[in-house]
């Protein structure tokens, strides 16, 4: 793990409009059937990546315009949607029938994400990711890159222990 960076208060990053030449704020307007799938909410959105690193490899988008996991703020709002989004990405990947236990789930962790607009990667069987993905992209052992859930959600301070045994983020 990286030396915890101190939570950014600038909440400007975040905005409740859509932002214009973000392709994720384009897709959730677009809201085409064929792209948008289920579940979804007004919390977030899950899409296919389009360039899928495992047979499995969904984003969850989180509705509202926020830039990344490192903007998130520490309150209930943000906590609350967080847990949404992990909720969510677990929910898809049981009923395309993954299995848990052989996932990938976080988030790129600034400066190394290509969309500002932030988004769950959740990824399995992660046990059939290239060696670069396993051990550099989406690895959380290496948090300068890629961080798992539980660190975001301990960095913003969520509580909740439930989500922190959470066995999705067992590599
Ligand atoms: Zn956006
Ligand atoms: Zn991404």
């Amino acid at each position: 793990m990286t030396e915890e960076s101190p939570i950014n208060t600038n909440i400007a990053e975040t905005t409740n409009t859509r932002v214009k030449n973000c392709i994720f704020c384009d897709l959730i307007v677009a809201n085409d059937p064929n792209i948008i799938l289920e579940p979804r909410s007004d919390q977030f959105v899950i899409i296919k990546d389009i360039k899928p690193v495992a047979t499995h490899h969904f984003l969850v988008l989180c509705d509202k315009h926020i830039k990344n996991a490192k903007s998130l703020q520490p309150n209930e709002q943000d906590c609350n949607l967080l847990k949404s989004m992990v909720a969510a990405a677990k929910q898809i990947l049981l009923n395309n029938g993954c299995d848990l236990n052989d996932t990938r789930m976080g988030f790129h962790w600034p400066p190394f994400y290509s969309i500002g607009h932030m988004h769950l990667h959740a990824i399995s069987p992660a046990s059939s990711m290239s060696v670069f993905n396993r051990f550099v992209a989406f690895n959380p052992s290496f948090s300068y890159v890629f961080v798992d859930v539980d660190y975001v959600l301990k960095r913003i301070g969520c509580k909740d222990k439930n989500e922190t045994e959470n066995p999705s983020s067992v590599t």
